[in-house]
């Protein structure tokens, strides 16, 4: 069993922190907020006074910050802990930041002999909980290899994208994807309710034609339609509208560097970001159902 540093006990880091104490592990654990160090120390894991210390002598150091200057800031800032990282330790960002962050972190590690992976998830606090992540990591393949029996602590399915960078463009191509399947799902089952028909009734049609699609399949926005989905409990819980907005930034900044066109993705990001400045930044993304329903 190995010695883990964990900096960021936040929804996510929490949780999977706490899985990595039950799976055995020693972990140190460091977050700037005294009430996530309580939980986390209440469950096993032993708490750090920096994350300088909780680095310090440790084979693997995770981190699931914010964003990117966060963790650019943690590592290589003015008072970054690579300093601290034993050389032949082995470093796993599994936030959501932009690829271009991850490749300098691994860059910036490397020039000390640190090695580096990106492996940003995808699951939500509920698969963080319940330790059936989603892995999607950058690196080399010996790294990834490294990684793996530590991240089969916290996740289910762990898949290795490519070099530095390529886990997070991997976790943004999706969410991409996802945000304008979630937005066409929503814009069809409305002009089907507009038009008379029974949303329900709509959804096993599509359901069983060409219109088939994970949100509809498990997700369905429109209130009533699945049990236990967010749409069904005034859209609270699940994934929230201001992460889908990060994300989506995140994927148009990669779509500008790269030359990309992502007309759909464009779209989906301003549809977000509006319904975010509307007030529903807090609600679960299918909540962008309300867009499009008629007020009386
Ligand atoms: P969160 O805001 O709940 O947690 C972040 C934690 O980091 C906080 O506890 C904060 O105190 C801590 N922190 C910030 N700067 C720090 C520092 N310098 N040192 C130590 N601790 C510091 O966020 P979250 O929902 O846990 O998300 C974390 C990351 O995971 C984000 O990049 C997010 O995009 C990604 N993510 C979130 C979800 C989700 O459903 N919440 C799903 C997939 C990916």
């Amino acid at each position: 069993m190995a010695t883990i540093a964990f900096i960021g006990l936040g929804n996510m880091g929490g949780p999977m922190a706490i899985n990595l104490v039950k799976a055995g592990h020693q972990v140190k654990a460091f977050d700037l907020s005294l009430e996530a160090l309580a939980t986390v120390k209440a469950e096993g894991a032993e708490v750090a006074a920096s994350a300088a210390d909780a680095a310090t002598g440790a084979d693997f150091v995770i981190s699931m910050l914010p964003a990117g200057k966060h963790v650019l800031g943690l590592y290589l800032g003015e008072q970054g802990i690579a300093a601290q990282i034993k050389p032949d330790a082995l470093v796993m960002d599994c936030s959501t930041i932009d690829a271009d962050s991850a490749r300098k972190l691994g860059a910036g590690l490397a020039e000390q002999g640190i090695a580096f992976i990106d492996a940003p998830v995808s699951g939500g606090v509920g698969g963080a909980k319940a330790g059936t992540l989603t892995f999607i990591v950058g690196g080399s393949e010996a790294d990834y290899q490294r990684a793996v029996p530590v991240l089969q602590g916290m996740g289910k399915n762990i898949f290795h994208a490519g070099a530095i960078g390529a886990g997070q463009v991997a976790k943004i191509c999706n969410n991409m994807l996802l945000s304008i399947l979630m937005v066409g799902t929503s814009e069809s089952l409305q002009m089907g309710i507009d038009n008379g028909l029974d949303p329900k009734v709509l959804s096993e049609i599509m359901l069983k034609s060409s219109g088939r699609n994970w949100t509809l399949e498990l997700y369905n926005p429109c209130p009533g339609v699945q049990e236990n989905v967010p749409a069904s409990n005034q859209y609270q819980g699940g994934f929230m509208v201001d992460l889908m907005a990060k994300d989506l930034g995140l994927a148009l900044e990669a779509a500008t560097q790269s030359q990309s066109s992502t007309p759909m993705g464009a779209l989906a990001r301003n549809l977000y970001v509006a319904h975010q400045r509307a007030g529903h930044g807090k609600l679960d993304f299918s909540s962008i159902f309300k867009l499009f329903e008629k007020k009386a």
